[in-house]
């Protein structure tokens, strides 16, 4: 083993035993937001624990309520440079690289933390505790290191880190880190883009037998609206994914419904191909409307998610550090391949280069489950959520020791965004030739 590789190790390990040293606080800190679960933008009390628990740590600047009312950004970074000895070599003043670590921590509705965003918090927030131990005790790096985390509100409803973007949150980011919990660990599951849309139709109340022909029936119009994507359906490449539900179908069944409302989630593999799904959904809620005579408003949500844009260099290493620490990565196709939803992490990763892995927690339960609830919750989460903070941890050590990675993380970046560009451009659209 050649010098460097043993000083990585050696510091690899390092950043373990301070996550470990920290388990009792960290154990503490999910525990809390765990015992209180807050629905998405109404995370007050686990943004006000996580703000205090970086205000008690040393050297960290805190800013709450950044640029979200229930975000936050700790800030941290060597003075003098990349450690305690200054700039480090081949450094230039004012060229730092700017790692970030993201923390979730909004719950769902009615089954509190059946996602697990407690846990997202703890990886965060350790693995930003192990990484500027390690960096404060190094007496020359390559580079100069700033360590960012950034609380990110309302992940499971609204899109907080797509707010944040916006308003220039992830600015100066040169990496950014999270990993979510599930019933495996996976370097990546697939995620896709997705738009939320609200359809409101407007009719005329009427009594439904006395005199129905006065009346313009909007139940009609989110039934035909329904149907009409129902039939949409067949001309759906495989892997769109289209599904809804009415949450306001009338009144009373002896008057003709005046307003109804459906909400529907739109989702393709990429950015790139969601416009196309978009239109062909409008005319079909589009045309419900003219059949019955009603008004419509079609009113897509604030955020569109996108899909994940994917690094394999920082998923190699990540993956080579994990297998050092004992995970046991899946290798279901089924898992890999199909299990799709989607993350406003998927926007980052058009930003910055990042990656997402999920880890699991001692628990074969599925997420948005009361059992993950209460798994998320359990002590036996422990270990895995501190094991793979570590393997975040070793995996930005790796890049910020080996400045020719960190080209190559940076290479990916550009050549995976420019390849999404072109397909939004349809330079790259393939079409299927298939004829049989
Ligand atoms: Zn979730
Ligand atoms: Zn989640």
């Amino acid at each position: 083993m050649s010098g460097g590789a043993e000083v990585l190790v050696e510091l690899k390990q390092r950043a373990g035993c301070c996550i470990d040293e920290a388990k009792a606080k960290l154990h503490s800190l999910s525990k809390d937001i765990w015992s209180c679960p807050e629905l998405a933008y109404e995370e007050r009390k686990s943004h006000d624990r996580l703000v205090a628990f970086f205000r008690q740590e040393e050297g960290w600047k805190v800013d709450a309520h950044f640029k979200l009312d229930t975000a936050f950004r700790a800030t941290w970074r060597a003075e003098g440079g990349g450690g305690r000895g200054g700039g480090g070599r081949g450094s230039e003043p004012g060229d730092v690289v700017n790692v970030g670590f993201l923390c979730e921590y909004d719950a769902l509705p009615g089954i509190g933390h059946a996602c697990g965003h407690n846990l997202i918090a703890e990886v965060g927030a350790a693995a930003a505790l192990g990484l500027k131990d390690v960096l404060e005790n190094i007496c020359s790096l390559p580079v100069r290191v700033q360590v960012t985390v950034l609380g990110t509100p309302a992940e499971e409803d609204g899109g907080g880190k797509i707010d944040m973007l916006r308003e220039g949150a992830f600015k100066g980011l040169d990496m950014v880190f999270m990993a979510h919990p599930s019933k495996e660990d996976a370097t990546y599951l697939p995620c896709v883009a997705e738009h939320d849309v609200t359809i409101k139709y407007h009719g005329k109340t009427s009594h439904a037998s006395a005199y129905p022909w006065e009346g313009i029936n909007a139940l009609d119009a989110a039934v035909l609206c329904y149907n009409n994507l129902s039939v949409l359906r067949q001309q759906m490449k495989p892997d769109w994914r289209v599904h809804g539900i009415i949450k306001h179908g009338g009144e009373k069944p002896n008057i003709i419904p005046s307003y109804t409302e459906l909400e529907y989630y739109l989702r393709t593999p990429s950015r790139a191909e969601l416009p196309v799904l978009k239109a062909k959904a409008e005319m079909c809620f589009r045309s419900a409307a003219m059949a019955t005579g009603c008004e419509v408003e079609v009113q897509f949500a604030r955020n569109q998610f996108d899909n994940m844009l994917r690094n394999a260099a920082l998923e190699e290493l990540y993956e080579r550090n994990g297998k050092a620490l004992g995970m046991d990565f899946t290798v279901d196709e089924d898992v890999l391949k199909n299990e799709s939803g989607s993350t406003d992490f998927g926007n980052v990763t058009f930003a910055v280069p990042g990656i997402h892995p999920y880890f699991y927690i001692g628990s074969n339960a599925l997420n948005h489950t009361e059992e993950y609830c209460h798994a998320a919750g359990d002590d036996r989460a422990q270990f895995y959520t501190l094991r793979t903070a570590k393997a975040l941890v070793m995996t930005a050590l790796d890049v910020l020791l080996r400045p020719e990675l960190l080209q190559r993380v940076k290479q990916e970046f550009t050549e995976a965004k420019l390849k999404e560009d072109r397909n939004m451009t349809g330079e790259h659209t393939e079409q299927s030739a298939n004829s049989c």
